[in-house]
């Protein structure tokens, strides 16, 4: 951009989790491209994306990566959490289920990554509110007690998307530096 010189002062790895077809791959091209795309991928095998920001003047480059379907088949492995600062733990508003999986995928944090990892919960399509399965409450609640930060948000018209991953790389920062 304008010919400069980023210079970059932190690199933040964020893994995104949670069932198959939540969203997850479009909460990242959201937040990284500030797209939706209708007819979506079905690639296999771990890939990341990129955005660089500023939080507290620092310039930040979040790297995040995305199952790229290997959730299906319980293949997320431990190199995928290596190195991990902060997660994305989606669960669609409109799927009971996903939300009932979202104790298995903290467990699975909880084994696999860094003690000290920012763990952001995510209720997405929050767009569909005449689909709604899962009250708001209950994942307040659950994340209360389990220390997550919460946010509903939707990777469709974009809300709240934004404003989670900041607080979760505000937070990721307030743990760093
Ligand atoms: P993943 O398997 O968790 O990566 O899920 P995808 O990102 O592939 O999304 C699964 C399906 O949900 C796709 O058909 C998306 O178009 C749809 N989807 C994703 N996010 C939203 C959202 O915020 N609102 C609505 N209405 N649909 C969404």
């Amino acid at each position: 951009e304008n010919g400069q010189v980023e210079k970059i002062d932190y690199v933040f790895k964020v893994v995104v989790i949670g069932d198959s077809a939540v969203g997850k791959t479009q909460i990242l091209s959201r937040f990284t491209k500030n797209e939706f795309c209708f007819d979506s991928k079905s690639t296999i095998g771990v890939e990341f994306q990129t955005r660089t920001l500023t939080i507290k003047s620092k310039v930040i480059k979040a790297q995040i990566w995305d199952t790229a379907g290997q959730e299906r088949y319980r293949a997320v492995t431990s190199a995928y959490y290596r190195g991990a600062l902060g997660a994305m733990l989606v669960y669609d508003i409109t799927k009971r289920q996903s939300f009932d999986h979202v104790a298995r995928w903290v467990e699975e944090l909880r084994a696999h990554a860094d003690n000290s990892i920012v763990i952001m919960l995510i209720g997405n399509k929050a767009d569909l509110v005449e689909l709604r399965a899962v009250p708001t409450e209950d994942a307040v609640e659950f994340a209360e007690d389990q220390s997550l930060f919460f946010f509903e948000a939707s990777a469709l018209s974009g809300d709240n998307v934004e404003s989670a991953f900041f607080k979760l790389l505000e937070e990721i920062y307030g743990v760093v530096s």
